[in-house]
């Protein structure tokens, strides 16, 4: 009420003003462009102070969590319109794929003084509310939650999850608008957390100061377990859903030492607060990074050994990320259009870096070897060199069709794509060891991390083009970068492993092998994938093809057993199923190449070495 006189008060002086200037045009004014210019100034001036006194009130309730459905009422005040648009996010920041989150949103439905406005569907997610200038228009709607993913929504009798995008809906025009979100929990429960900052102490009721606030923030709704810990100066809440085999006093040191770890590349942590969100469940995997805040799904035995270590990955990955993409980020990615893809080519930077980085920093912190991380290194090197598409697919395309391709995998993926995470992390390790090299071990990658964060985030709050990547590597480092750009982030050129590892005294064997493989994989008896440039690809397997017998035998997963015997160019009598008519092909046996890298630590540790693993 307060905001909104003062609003109505400035607007009708500001109109007094204008029509006095309109009025007294030729005395005021001689210069034509200085006028248009002055209006110009008073109608945005009038446009937003009108906006400032309008906001939108969310509130969520679960009376019947076993339907999985969230009931959802949006307050919007002070916004008087002949009319209001009202829309639903088509995707989740983080996840580039066009979700359509409207599919899952029923019973539209607004009011005005108990009144029921007229609504008519726009499109696939706008609702147009003829509100014929009312003050206070609540739209109401449900929204179906059963998808349980880090990036959806989830609400069963066991607990609710939801993130903002799946769950509120925005008017364009108020997206910078302050808002509040007042969750009203089964009755059962007791627990709500959230990064969202708590307006009061009783209830569950938050604030957030914009639309991109305001679903950054996912919520988990139960009577979950939760605890917290603090490092870098910064209080972590954990909020733990589901049983496992967790040790929450191992939890707390170790998740405290990945903290400290990342925190260290950037020098500071910008976060007073921060909340991880942990789902244990039997199948589910993945996690989604936000400015404070991230969700986990973990398989819930996963605390044990060998699991364990993935699991401090995770979290060193979403943590990672608080930085790099939630802040450090390309132009395109914030302030978001949830309308449509927002298309960037350089998440071989944002998913590629952090993936390099939340293996490095395991060892930073304590939990890998020198040799474990070498592993891993080698590993995702001899994933990328073997896959075919890694020569079809630059980084840079690999990056902006990443809606249409990474996020929609087919059955021919890995003969088209290449993955941004596992070669831009390739790409993060070859520069990290060519900036030591060049800067004699003055710099690494890390400085690269802190120079984009506090030139673009803290100096200039704005995201950096391409460009301005190339740019920034290359003044940390003092290299000239375009042919590395051109060959491998535009390019598909093969890395100089030998020569990029050499510095460091890294010994890269490549060892060029041949064997006789079939190029199918299989579930059952059931082609999936056809690999390029195999015999099964070259003799015209289908994927769908059951394979029923090789040269008379039955095939039960015995393809080297059966050739065993046999060389190049003889024949390979396959008996199929192909949509249910049984038939046979006659293919050449071939041998297929693939070269296999082994990277293996130095004898004697060179200065750039220890600088690239801050080792002794
Ligand atoms: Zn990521």
């Amino acid at each position: 009420m307060f905001h909104s006189s003062i609003a109505k008060t400035i607007f009708f002086t500001n109109y007094y003003w204008l029509l006095l200037l309109l009025t007294n045009f030729n005395t005021y004014c001689q210069n034509y462009n200085t006028m248009k210019f002055l209006l110009l100034m008073l109608n945005l001036l009038i446009f937003n102070v009108l906006l400032s006194a309008s906001s939108i009130n969310y509130e969520v309730s679960m009376s019947e969590p076993h339907t999985h459905y969230f009931e959802v009422k949006m307050t919007i005040i002070d916004y008087q319109k002949e009319y209001i648009d009202v829309q639903m996010p088509v995707w989740a920041p983080g996840s580039y794929l066009v979700r359509e989150f409207s599919k899952s949103v029923e019973a539209v439905e607004a009011v005005f003084n108990k009144k029921m406005l007229k609504i008519e569907k726009l499109n696939k997610n706008t609702w147009r509310i003829f509100s014929q200038k009312a003050k206070e228009v609540i739209v109401s709607y449900k929204v179906y939650a059963f998808e349980m993913s880090v990036r959806t929504s989830f609400l069963d009798a066991s607990h609710g999850y939801f993130n903002g995008t799946s769950m509120f809906m925005f008017v364009d025009e108020l997206r910078n608008q302050p808002s509040k979100v007042a969750i009203y929990p089964y009755k059962d429960w007791k627990k709500v957390s959230t990064a969202l900052p708590k307006t009061a102490d009783k209830g569950f009721v938050y604030s957030a100061t914009n639309y991109d606030i305001l679903v950054d923030a996912p919520f988990e709704i139960g009577n979950h377990l939760t605890f917290e810990f603090t490092a870098a100066g910064v209080l972590h809440n954990v909020a733990m859903y589901g049983e496992g085999n967790y040790n929450i006093e191992k939890l707390k040191i170790d998740m405290a030492k990945v903290v400290e770890a990342c925190t260290a590349v950037f020098g500071e942590n910008p976060n007073k607060n921060y909340l991880f969100i942990i789902h244990n469940l039997t199948v589910g995997s993945g996690g989604l990074e936000h400015l404070n805040s991230t969700t986990l799904q973990v398989n819930r035995w996963t605390y044990n050994e060998s699991g364990y270590k993935g699991f401090l990955s995770l979290v060193a990955h979403e943590y990672f990320h608080l930085w790099n993409v939630k802040r450090v980020r390309p132009i395109e990615l914030g302030p978001f259009d949830y309308n449509n893809e927002n298309y960037t080519t350089l998440l071989w930077v944002m998913e590629g870096f952090t993936s390099y980085y939340d293996e490095l920093l395991l060892l930073r912190a304590g939990f890998y070897s020198e040799d474990e991380l070498l592993r891993k290194f080698s590993g995702s090197i001899n994933y990328v060199e073997n896959q075919p598409g890694n020569k079809v697919q630059s980084l840079a395309h690999s990056s902006f069709d990443a809606w249409i391709k990474a996020y929609r995998p087919t059955e021919n993926s890995a003969n088209t794509t290449i993955s941004y995470y596992s070669k831009g992390g390739i790409v993060a390790n070859m520069l990290d060891l060519m900036i030591i090299n060049k800067t004699k071990g003055t710099k690494n990658l890390d400085d690269v991390m802190k120079y984009l964060y506090q030139e673009y985030y803290k100096k200039q709050n704005r995201g950096f083009s391409a460009k301005e990547m190339q740019q920034a590597l290359e003044k940390i480092s003092g290299l000239k970068l375009d042919d590395f750009f051109a060959n491998y982030i535009t390019g598909t050129q093969t890395f100089d492993y030998k020569t990029v590892f050499g510095y460091a005294g890294v010994d890269v064997v490549v060892l060029s092998e041949k064997s006789m493989s079939f190029g199918v994989s299989l579930s059952g008896n059931v082609v999936r994938s056809v690999k390029r440039n195999t015999m099964a690809y070259d003799g015209g397997i289908n994927v769908n093809d059951e394979i029923l017998a090789l040269n008379g035998f039955r095939f039960n997963d015995n393809f080297s057993e059966i050739i065993e015997d046999k060389k190049p160019g003889d024949v390979l009598e396959v008996l199929l199923s192909r949509d249910n008519l049984i038939q046979t092909l006659k293919i050449p046996l071939k041998e297929s190449e693939f070269n296999r890298y082994l990277i293996s630590s130095p004898k004697e540790k060179n200065s750039v070495y220890k600088k690239w693993l801050m080792v002794n």
